[in-house]
Formats: C-alpha cells, sequence, structure tokens
C-alpha cells in the first residue's frame, strides 16, 4: 500500500526521502513508518524508480542520465564547497598579513621617530661645541681655572 504525492507539502517527519533525504515531488509515500521516532517512510522519484529498475521493473537509459547528472551535480557542489573553504582560508590569511603590515608600518613609524629625535640630539651637540669652539678661539678668552 503506498501513496503518490505530487506535491510534497505536508510530509510527516523526516519530510523527505529515507534515502537522500529530498523533500521535492514527487514523492512515493510507503504509509509506513519506522524507528522509535515514527519516521515516515518515503521515496523521492530518483530513489523509487532506483527501486524500480534494480528491481527489473523498468527500463533504465533515462534513469542512467539523471543519475549520471546528479552525480555531477554533486561533485560540482563539493568542488564549490571546497573552493569557498579555500577562499575563506585565503582571506584569513590576507587579514593576518595585513594586521602584520600594520605592525611592522607602526614598528618602523616608531623607529623614524628615534631616529630623528637622535638626529636632533646630535645636532644640538653639534652645534653647542662649534658655539664652545668659536668661544675659545676669541681674543679676549681666559680659560677658567678651579
Ligand atoms: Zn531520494
Amino acid at each position: 500500500m503506498f501513496n503518490l504525492l505530487k506535491t510534497p507539502e505536508a510530509l510527516f517527519a523526516p519530510h523527505g526521502c529515507m534515502i537522500c533525504g529530498s523533500g521535492k515531488g514527487p514523492i512515493l509515500d510507503l504509509m509506513q513508518e519506522f524507528s522509535a521516532q515514527q519516521l515516515r517512510l518515503y521515496l523521492c522519484k530518483i530513489h523509487y524508480v532506483q527501486v524500480a529498475r534494480d528491481a527489473g521493473l523498468i527500463k533504465g537509459d533515462a534513469m542512467d542520465e539523471l543519475l549520471r547528472v546528479r552525480e555531477t551535480l554533486t561533485a560540482k557542489e563539493h568542488e564549490h564547497e571546497q573552493l569557498g573553504e579555500r577562499f575563506t582560508a585565503l582571506r584569513r590569511d590576507l587579514e593576518l598579513l595585513l594586521a602584520r603590515y600594520d605592525e611592522k608600518e607602526a614598528e618602523a613609524e616608531h623607529e623614524r621617530q628615534r631616529a630623528d629625535q637622535l638626529q636632533q640630539q646630535l645636532n644640538d651637540v653639534r652645534e653647542a661645541t662649534t658655539a664652545t669652539l668659536a668661544a675659545t678661539q676669541e681674543p679676549e678668552y681666559e680659560p677658567a681655572l678651579d
């Protein structure tokens, strides 16, 4: 006893095919519950046709094509997921590199400021030395005696 549902709106849990989980119509309702959770047995078209074909009830060219398309689709989805993961990893690496660059840039700026300070101190010492030297060369210069 079973019921072929064209629109799968009013499905009981698990609301889809017992093999693949698809809730896309048409859905074959086997009118049976299983497991402690009383899950309803459903099969999507791909799987009820596959069951019928494997049981030798129908010929399989269209089904083979359908399964091949689905395999390709699953592989593409997997590929897409992997690309997404790779993209996320690359973005994380890039953010780390940018943060490190900012850190290095701040350090470099600090070093530049320190170099400017030292240069200013050196200039002050040089000016003071020049002034002292000039003063000792004045004719009225007398060295201080202790
Ligand atoms: Zn299925």
